[in-house]
């Protein structure tokens, strides 16, 4: 893995501790979709929605307040989407690659410089809502954005490297302070004692409550491309009711389909793994295949299949936490993104709405060509990166 998630032992375990022992941190919590479905396993109830006891435990160990980053995955779904629609009319950028994973990321900026402009410049959903929180919400509460602390639920490593990235920082503090996976999420919640299994669950907070099925689909291979089709259908299609898509669901490495959306026939891309991507980049860029849009993560199956998530991490409990994730989609009456009132609030108080100059400051990201090593040698494919940390 680029980010070296598959070999990193580092742990922010004891740092979380320390700040919800620290009387002057305001703590909060974001728990990403795929741990929602897997860290019940670590507690013997299987690949199950264990949301709502996920958000109590969390509440018990001490944390101030307890939000859902599929709040901003919804954030993502529209600021993406709206990006690739202008993309599309001014015939720009094309195709558009996904950006909310920090693997691939990362592998774009070494192996891919050529690609960066074509990444979409949305910022995680992850730190989507660091930005948020630091940025935003401290105000509100009346709090310096260093005596805020953040910390995130989430199925892989590579966030925590991503969540180090010097770019996300409000006033000299990290957007997104803690990371821990949802196994050290489940370690955490051992040490305090608690009897996971018999808690009653519990809501997150509000203002930033509401979540759509769109947004928790962003847990598994497939999710962004659809969530982004959900809203593209509602908005210039004027689609009613249910979008469910069938061509970005399963676990295949690579799946394409062509769709129409008005006057425009779009090919769309799905890949999971950097060899599939890796794979497909090539296909686009001997003009073997025409694409507009392409998600990718690097994980197989998805963040469902991230290397934070329990162990046994094979394909069937993917597929259990997959279908589990489509099962609460399926239940949640708030389906596509703009169905998300909390979000438009939110859009409206803090910045004026959606998809303007001032989101796109505090939302939006730039990537940079990275060195790679290979052997003794420090190669850079094109223009002058950082220093490899
Ligand atoms: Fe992390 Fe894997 Fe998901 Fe990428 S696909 S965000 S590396 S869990």
């Amino acid at each position: 893995c680029p980010c070296g998630a598959l070999t990193s032992n580092s742990t922010a375990i004891d740092e979380v501790w320390a700040a919800i022992r620290n009387p002057k941190k305001t703590v909060i919590c974001q728990i990403a979709p795929a741990p929602r479905a897997a860290l019940g396993e670590e507690f013997g109830l299987g690949s199950v929605d264990v949301t709502k006891k996920i958000v109590a435990a969390l509440r018990k160990i001490g944390f101030d307040k307890v939000f859902d980053t599929v709040f901003t995955a919804d954030m993502t779904t529209i600021e993406e989407a709206n990006e690739f629609l202008s993309r599309l009319v001014k015939g720009e950028k094309l195709p558009l690659f996904t950006s909310c994973c920090p693997g691939w990321v990362k592998y774009a900026e070494q192996f891919h410089p050529e690609l960066l402009n074509n990444l979409s410049s949305c910022r995680s959903p992850q730190q989507m809502f660091g930005s948020l929180l630091k940025k935003k919400y401290a105000k509100e509460l009346g709090i310096a954005p260093q005596d805020m602390f953040v910390v995130s639920i989430m199925p892989c490593t590579a966030k925590k490297y991503e969540a180090k990235r010097p770019e996300f920082m409000t006033e000299g503090a990290y957007d997104v302070d803690a990371v821990l996976t949802t196994v050290e999420a489940a370690r955490m919640f051992r040490e305090a004692g608690i009897i996971f299994s018999s808690l009653a669950d519990s809501e997150f907070d509000q203002p930033m409550q509401q979540a759509t099925g769109s947004g928790v689909l962003f847990g598994t291979t497939g999710g962004v491309m659809e969530s982004v089709v959900r809203y593209v259908a509602g908005k210039m299609l004027n689609a009613e009711g249910r979008v469910d898509v069938e061509f970005t669901r399963g676990m295949e490495n690579t799946k394409i389909a062509g769709i129409n959306v008005g006057e425009h026939k779009l090919t769309l891309a799905v890949v999971n793994g950097l060899a599939a991507a890796e794979e497909l980049i090539k296909k686009i860029q001997s003009g073997q295949i025409e694409v507009h849009a392409v998600e990718v993560m690097a994980c197989p199956g998805g963040c469902v299949g991230g290397g934070g998530q329990p162990f046994v991490n094979d394909q069937e409990h993917r597929l259990a936490r997959a279908k589990e994730i489509y099962n609460i989609d399926a239940q949640l009456e708030l389906h596509k993104a703009q169905d998300n009132e909390d979000l438009e609030n939110i859009f409206q108080k803090y910045w004026g709405g959606c998809c303007n100059h001032e989101t796109h400051h505090d939302l939006h990201t730039h990537y940079q060509p990275k060195k790679r090593i290979v052997g003794n040698e420090i190669l850079i494919k094109d223009g002058t990166g950082p220093e490899i940390t």
